[in-house]
């Protein structure tokens, strides 16, 4: 949606686990639409073989979690009333059911007809605002180098090794195994971004909600949770946010940049407030860089208040 690129922001996020994460082997099946997280491993150009926590992973739990926290609500969009979250199991019901409408449905009445959760994730009709990248354990700066990534680094790769076998739920007996399971232990630190463009300052609040959710405990990465595995806190660190020049000095959230019909064609929601900050001139855009840790919550609060605003 948007053949303009309004504003963007850059996330940086620590994840760090709580109790320890299952890594799943390499063939254990792609699935699109399950939650869990998988740790798996790569092999870096310069820090050599490590696990890390692919985006894709981290992205489908902030989903789930995010659309726990406002299934079954509606919230106000212009001139309309939107779900929360659709069941994207549901094929006659969900947001992606309009995929297939492309010819008869323009773009912005998909757009109108969409969730809140895949007006911020994607949807089979719709892409995502949304994007969540690679988390590797050490931090990656700003050029593409990599910052010391020292006793975490290897703490991450230090593996432990449990037994595991599956047990049969209607015998009783082990239907598979005993096979070894790897876990990365508790207490190391994953580093990676989380990317939003074009994006309405709900759309950070739905984000942050579900990071929260993830942090609370009521979310939890990887397979095995049943066994206390995958508990993590997140940390937004903080948040780069870009905008045209032409826009003012003060950030804004999508609503605020688009013009009056495009907003109602797109059904768009009331666009919330940012917490002024300072922003520095570059070349037709202007960037406001949220480094302090009070004024990066005081940035999620805002989030928070503006989806808030809308139920
Ligand atoms: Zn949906």
């Amino acid at each position: 949606m948007f053949k303009k690129s309004y504003n963007r922001a850059v996330l940086r996020i620590r994840v760090e686990t709580v109790t320890p994460l299952l890594i799943k082997a390499g063939d254990a099946g792609l699935d699109p639409t399950a939650a869990d997280l998988t740790c798996v491993r790569t092999r870096h150009a310069t820090q050599g073989a490590t696990v890390y926590i692919p985006g894709s992973s981290l992205k489908g739990v902030i989903r789930s979690a995010a659309e726990a926290s406002v299934r079954g609500q509606t919230f106000a969009a212009a001139g309309a009333s939107v779900a929360g979250a659709c069941n994207p199991l549901e094929h006659q019901t969900s947001c992606g059911q309009f995929a297939g409408r492309r010819s008869s449905m323009t773009a912005t009445e998909i757009h109108q007809k969409q969730c809140l959760a895949c007006r911020l994730f994607g949807s089979l009709a719709l892409k995502g605002r949304a994007s969540v990248r690679d988390l590797f354990p050490w931090v990656e700066n700003g050029d593409g180098t990599t910052g010391p990534s020292g006793t975490n680094h290897r703490a991450a790769n230090q593996v432990e090794m449990r037994h595991g076998v599956a047990i049969d739920r209607v015998v009783g007996s082990v239907r598979h195994g005993p096979f070894e399971q790897e876990l990365v232990p508790a207490g190391i630190s994953f580093w990676g971004e989380i990317a939003l463009e074009n994006y309405q300052v709900w759309q950070l609040g739905l984000l942050t909600q579900g990071l929260d959710e993830i942090t609370d405990g009521f979310a939890q990465l990887g397979s095995s949770k049943s066994r206390g595995l995958g508990v993590a806190r997140v940390e937004v660190q903080s948040i780069l946010h870009e905008q045209p020049g032409r826009a003012g000095s003060r950030p804004v959230g999508v609503g605020a940049l688009a013009p009056a019909e495009e907003k109602n064609a797109y059904a768009l929601c009331r666009e919330g407030e940012l917490p002024a900050v300072i922003g520095e001139p570059r070349g037709l855009s202007i960037r406001f860089n949220v480094r302090e840790p009070a004024m990066v919550q005081a940035w999620l609060d805002a989030g928070r208040r503006a989806l808030g605003s809308l139920s």
